[in-house]
């Protein structure tokens, strides 16, 4: 029989904002020692300003803003929305896209005005056969080492430019970081984003653990490796792309603002998306089995 206490904390737990996927759960919490955050939606805001579009010389940048923006207007990512908001903003209704591929961790394909659009990380753009200016190559890294992301888009052959988007991280995230590191644990953090981008989230929270460029198939074979060091390892993501690594995790928190994929996958929801919870879960979790024992 379950026992009583941990029906309380269970209880417990949803007052708090969490929801705990059974009474079971609260044991896995107990010798957890790391703790992986996903960068985008869960340690940021997860929603993405354009703040530049740099076309490659003799480049239309609207054109090139548009027609990147046209396919992402079918993707769910971050990025795609961030894109195809400015794009519909400044150019107007977008055109629309037939024979969209979303290429996880990568970026997007679809068809536009007749011409086949590849919008993402240099990677998918050198697969596709787009062979990419020198100008916009060192765009690509002004932007990154400022700690953005540039997206680049680009058909017939060549890469158009690049659209910049920039990340924010919330303002609780300090603070969680914090009560997560003043419990014991050690933070990592994990992301498909560039490392500069990676690295200036960060450092903004003191977290020296970074794993980056890290495409969604791989995510769960970082915690595997942690884990294989002897780490008893949380992971905290909301994302379709965190569901594997939430699953592999020894304790799996989803944040309640993500995706069903994410919330499936993992043992505890914050139900508020507020990071801070992931602490208040371990507390309780702790005080809980303190009253078992
Ligand atoms: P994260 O781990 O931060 O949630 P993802 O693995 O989803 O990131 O994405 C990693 C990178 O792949 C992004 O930073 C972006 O460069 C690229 N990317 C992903 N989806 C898209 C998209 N829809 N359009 C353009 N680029 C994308
Ligand atoms: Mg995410």
């Amino acid at each position: 029989a379950t026992p009583t206490a941990l029906l309380v904390g269970t209880g417990r737990g949803a007052q708090l904002g969490i929801l705990i996927r059974g009474p079971e759960v609260l044991e896995s919490t107990r010798r957890v020692d790391t703790v992986v955050l996903d960068k985008t939606g869960t340690v940021t805001t997860g929603r993405m300003a354009l703040v530049d579009v740099v076309a490659a010389p003799g480049a239309d940048p609207d054109l090139l803003l548009r027609r990147a923006g046209a396919v992402e207007a079918a993707s769910e990512h971050p990025v795609g929305r961030a894109v195809a908001g400015a794009a519909a903003d400044r150019t107007g209704p977008l055109p629309a896209v037939t024979g969209f591929a979303n290429r996880p961790g990568l970026g997007v394909v679809g068809e536009v005005d007749g011409v086949r659009v590849v919008v993402g990380r240099p990677r998918l753009l050198a697969e596709s056969g787009l062979v990419v200016p020198e100008e916009v190559a060192r765009a690509v890294a002004d932007a990154e080492r400022r700690g953005h992301t540039a997206v680049l888009a680009g058909w017939d052959g060549e890469a158009r430019g690049a659209c910049v988007v920039a990340d924010t991280v919330k303002e609780t995230s300090a603070d969680a970081v914090a009560a997560l590191r003043g419990l014991g644990l050690t933070p990592v953090l994990l992301t498909g984003d560039n490392a500069a981008a990676a690295g200036t989230v960060a450092a903004a929270l003191g977290i020296t653990e970074v794993h980056a460029e890290v495409l969604p198939a791989e995510k769960a074979a970082v915690v595997a490796a942690l884990q294989a060091r002897g780490r008893v390892v949380a992971m905290v993501g909301d994302g379709v792309n965190d569901a594997a690594a939430l699953a592999r995790a020894d304790l799996g928190l989803a944040m309640g603002t993500g995706t069903d994929a994410a919330i499936e996958a993992a043992d505890l929801t914050l139900v508020r998306g507020d990071l801070r919870v992931a602490a208040d879960a371990i507390r309780l979790a702790r005080r809980t089995l303190r009253t078992i024992r």
